[in-house]
């Protein structure tokens, strides 16, 4: 089968590989029907340094099941499935928690231990517990949403989640990528008054806008720290979702949130140490976050897809082939897509 692998900065390949197959008892075997490009690949993407080993990329998916293993319960071949980032047994003290990126013999799939969903077809470990069924056919029209369900939608809601928005909150969303519009829809979709959304780009910042932006500062670092301070009576906000991952964001996002305020950073940290340790102390501010566990989130956000209430496949501005996945990295490394779609 073909798939993609990453082998060093900028070096990104489609190869023929070993076909994906059952291994354990649990596995099921899906044909990758829809998968996408994550702003986090673009991390190994700009950064892997010489020596690593090649990476399997993707993590994002819906498919349908084409094999499952003697010891699944819950799916049968032929089942439309959305693919969470993350895979997870669902039974241990975790998971019941919802904290499913926690699961004690879980992990991630497009790293060197799991391959990744860019390819024709992917191994799912723990498939009862990792997969989710669709009430869709595999062509159903609303598809581009449903797909965020595997990460940035789940990753958004999370963000807002744990910036503790909520009914009359002022909010404020860093990072214009696919998770921090996915963040705005969620903001609203959990009831934030005011959101606030940091951008510079047309396209993005029009988008933030049809899911719910009120306001947009397209300033930079303590400009962008002052302009929300004014839009805000000069507190700041309640909830700030951190969805870049980067020392300038959080220091943003620490600049901009109330007193007693929380911030809820869902973009991977590329920083040793939070910075701003004694403005967060003093305003006695919440730092929270982490991966998503989007699929404890899927069964509360699926019925808003469903019913066209929330649209978070507005993100998806790119649509590729297998074959064109390198240049879908570039585009997006770029900043010429928001996120891509791939149809193997
Ligand atoms: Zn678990």
């Amino acid at each position: 089968m073909r798939a993609t692998v990453l082998y060093g900065a900028g070096d990104v390949r489609i190869e023929r590989v070993p076909d994906a197959r059952l291994i354990e008892p649990t596995d099921a075997l899906i044909a990758v029907t829809r998968a996408c490009i994550c702003g986090s690949d673009l991390w190994p993407y700009k950064l892997m340094k010489p020596g690593e080993p090649p990476r399997r990329m993707g993590h994002e998916a819906i498919g349908v099941v084409e094999a499952v293993g003697s010891g699944v319960r819950t799916l049968k071949a032929g089942d439309v499935v959305v693919m969470p980032f993350a895979y997870s047994d669902g039974t241990c003290a975790f998971c019941h928690e919802g904290l499913h990126t926690s699961c004690v013999h879980g992990g991630f799939f497009g790293t060197v231990e799991l391959p990744g969903a860019q390819a024709e077809a992917v191994r799912i470990p723990l498939a009862d517990g990792t997969l989710f069924v669709l009430p869709v056919g595999e062509d159903d029209a609303l598809m581009a949403s449903l797909l965020t369900l595997s990460d940035v939608m789940g990753t958004g809601h999370h963000a807002a989640r744990t910036a503790k928005v909520g009914r009359g909150k002022t909010v404020a969303v860093v990072g214009d990528g696919a998770v921090g519009l996915c963040g705005v829809i969620a903001a609203r979709r959990l009831g934030g008054e005011r959101i606030i959304f940091l951008g510079r780009h047309p396209d993005r910042i029009a988008l933030a806008k049809a899911f719910g932006a009120t306001d947009v500062v397209s300033e930079r670092g303590e400009a962008a720290v002052a302009r929300v301070r004014e839009l805000t009576g000069g507190f700041g906000v309640h909830s700030v979702l951190e969805c870049v991952g980067t020392d300038q964001a959080m220091l943003t996002a620490i600049g901009i949130a109330r007193p007693g305020g929380a911030v809820g950073r869902v973009g991977v940290p590329h920083y040793e140490t939070i910075p701003a340790s004694q403005p967060a102390f003093y305003n006695n501010l919440t730092i929270s976050g982490g991966p998503a566990p989007v699929r404890a989130y899927i069964a509360e956000l699926l019925p808003d897809v469903l019913d066209g209430r929330i649209e978070p496949g507005r993100v998806l501005d790119r649509v590729i082939t297998l074959d064109q996945v390198p240049e879908g990295y570039r585009a997006m490394n770029e900043r010429e897509a928001i996120k891509v779609m791939v149809k193997p």
